[in-house]
């Protein structure tokens, strides 16, 4: 399931290729029949937060996006004076610019297909409002008040694994920063909230907030730190360590050589390390 960052990447390229003139809106799927409400409508920016994308337009519509597990955004480039290609299989929404004298574009632009998605709705700004309004502080949200997130947290019996994946606590936090998150930290996943000090919230709090801004700019989960990245080649290369604990299950922990393990918790995959993760 994509993560916060991957909403907050998709509400930045989407204002950079669509804000400040109409767009075309199509369903060519037909599933999405909302569409003509928007169609052609000036496009004025996209936002994100948590694991939801707006895109506003004028007149106080948006249109609500959740991706869910298998939803995802192709995105394309459209040369100038070519016409985008036919939908190919289950496109629920296509959206791309309009210039001047309809049809053809007549300059380059781009278009992008959503399909899978959980949820494509058009709603208006008190909409928006109850959607935020459902979901704790972001960490990508520069006026995110982490407070509300810990008032929850310091009152629940639940473990701080599952509270840090809950989206009423925090929102856009997925498996793979919940996981990362708390390797660094040191903490055990399964401790009660209500054990945590509020100096450990704040430091996975203030972890997250750098962390998904890496996620942001480059568009991948990088949780390494540099000790742990041997070598002089560049980070992010194929035969780079990206992260600790995700999806490591068997391997040796990074720093300490015991094994990673993996359990379920709340129906989803836990990854941690019980050496490192003792806090
Ligand atoms: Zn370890």
């Amino acid at each position: 399931m994509p993560e916060g960052h991957t909403l907050h990447r998709l509400a930045r390229l989407h204002t950079e290729y669509f804000a400040g003139g109409p767009v075309r809106v199509s369903s060519p799927q037909g599933r999405f029949v909302d569409h003509v409400v928007v169609d052609g409508r000036f496009f004025d920016h996209a936002t994100a937060v948590g694991k939801h994308l707006f895109h506003h337009y004028e007149g106080g519509l948006a249109v609500h996006v959740h991706l869910g597990l298998y939803g995802f955004f192709d995105t394309h480039f459209v040369s100038r004076g070519d016409e985008a290609p036919a939908p190919v299989g289950q496109v629920r929404m296509r959206i791309g610019a309009v210039r001047p004298g309809g049809g053809a574009l007549d300059g380059p632009a781009h278009y992008v297909d959503l399909r899978g998605p959980t949820r494509c709705e058009v709603i208006d700004e008190a909409g928006v409002a109850e959607v935020r309004g459902r979901l704790g502080p972001d960490p990508l949200d520069p006026d995110a008040d982490p407070d509300r997130a810990w008032s929850r947290i310091s009152r629940s019996a639940r473990p701080i694994g599952a509270l840090l994946m809950d989206q009423k606590v925090l929102a856009g936090v997925g498996n793979v920063y919940r996981a990362e998150a708390l390797f660094r930290a040191g903490l055990d996943p399964f401790r009660p909230g209500v054990e945590l000090e509020r100096a450990e919230f704040d430091a996975v709090w203030d972890d997250l907030v750098e962390l998904m801004a890496v996620g942001v700019d480059t568009g991948g989960i990088v949780t390494i730190r540099p000790p742990h990245d041997h070598g002089d080649v560049p980070r992010r290369g194929s035969d780079r360590p990206r992260n600790y604990v995700y999806q490591r299950d068997g391997w040796a922990c990074r720093v300490c050589g015991d094994d990673i393990r993996l359990t379920t918790l709340d129906a989803r995959t836990l990854f941690w390390c019980p050496t490192c993760q003792t806090r």
